[in-house]
């Protein structure tokens, strides 16, 4: 048996997720990542908050901690300032991390909390129904959007750079060699350390937007991805006016790097300085 699927929980087996999902993909490289980082996953905590994503802390058999929606960052935040030495991993939706949890998001990243935050961004509250997220991209189909949205998208990672992260990185589901470096360097760094992860959601995104069935909306996924980047590349002022926009497409890789103290180590020279 392979080391990551050791780290698996054989009795939540088996999963909820829908065939092609690219939850799955990411869960799979995060995997990996840890089994070559750490011994066991005793020191190591994932915590999560509500949606297809967030349910996946339930199958890794390390420290897990399913919150409510929105506010596994805060629940986060307490776990590392009362335990600087583990490594606190929070995996969260689009939907739960930057709607509902929108908030939450900015301040941890402002108070350069040491945690890493993966953002699974399907673009799409999928769990619920495929309802519009803060990522759906100008035009798309969802369950809230029957006539296309009209609402413009985050650019999470550009987000999480001007509210403060000290380390932001986007990936993609179907470039796993790349997305497990990023996880990789992302866990190295001190403070908040931000991953938007670019994967997709067959039963609803894809359904709804007509990019394929069965496996061929498994092999579409990589173009979604690309086309979900074009489009917040493009802008809202700067998107034809039907269909996709075909301009260049997001950056992925390192987008951000900084260095400055994290929150436990202020706290740490606050408590010194105090005594
Ligand atoms: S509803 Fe969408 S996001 Fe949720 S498991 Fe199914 S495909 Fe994945």
């Amino acid at each position: 048996m392979s080391r990551e699927k050791e780290l698996l929980r054989k009795e939540m087996m088996p999963h909820m997720l829908c065939p092609g999902c690219g939850h799955g993909i990411v869960m799979g490289a995060m995997l990996r990542v840890l089994s070559r980082r750490f011994e066991t996953l005793d020191d190591v905590v994932l915590v999560a908050g509500i949606g297809c994503s967030s349910r996946i802390v339930g199958y890794i058999d390390a420290c897990t901690l399913h919150t409510t929606h929105g506010r596994a960052l805060t629940f986060a935040t307490g776990i590392k300032l009362a335990r600087p030495d583990l490594t606190v991993i929070v995996v969260t939706g689009d939907g739960d991390g930057l709607s509902i949890g929108g908030n939450h998001f900015l301040h941890a990243a402002r108070r350069n909390v040491g945690l890493t935050c993966v953002l699974f961004n399907n673009e799409t509250y999928g769990m619920t129904g495929g309802q519009l997220a803060p990522t759906t991209v100008l035009n798309a189909y969802t369950s809230t959007s029957p006539d296309g949205n009209t609402e413009p998208a985050f650019d999470a990672a550009n987000l999480a750079i001007a509210a403060g992260a000290t380390f932001v990185a986007r990936g993609q589901a179907f470039r796993t060699d790349a997305l497990e470096d990023l996880f990789d360097q992302a866990l190295d760094n001190d403070g908040f350390s931000f991953l938007d992860v670019m994967t997709d959601c067959t039963e609803y995104f894809v359904r709804k937007n007509s990019l394929g069935h069965g496996s061929d909306a498994l092999f579409s996924q990589g173009s979604v991805d690309e086309e979900i980047q074009c489009d917040l590349a493009a802008g809202p002022t700067l998107r034809a006016a039907d269909g996709w926009p075909t301009r260049d497409i997001l950056p992925t890789g390192v987008l951000h790097r900084a260095s400055r103290p994290s929150l436990s180590a202020r706290l740490e020279l606050a408590g010194q300085a105090a005594r």
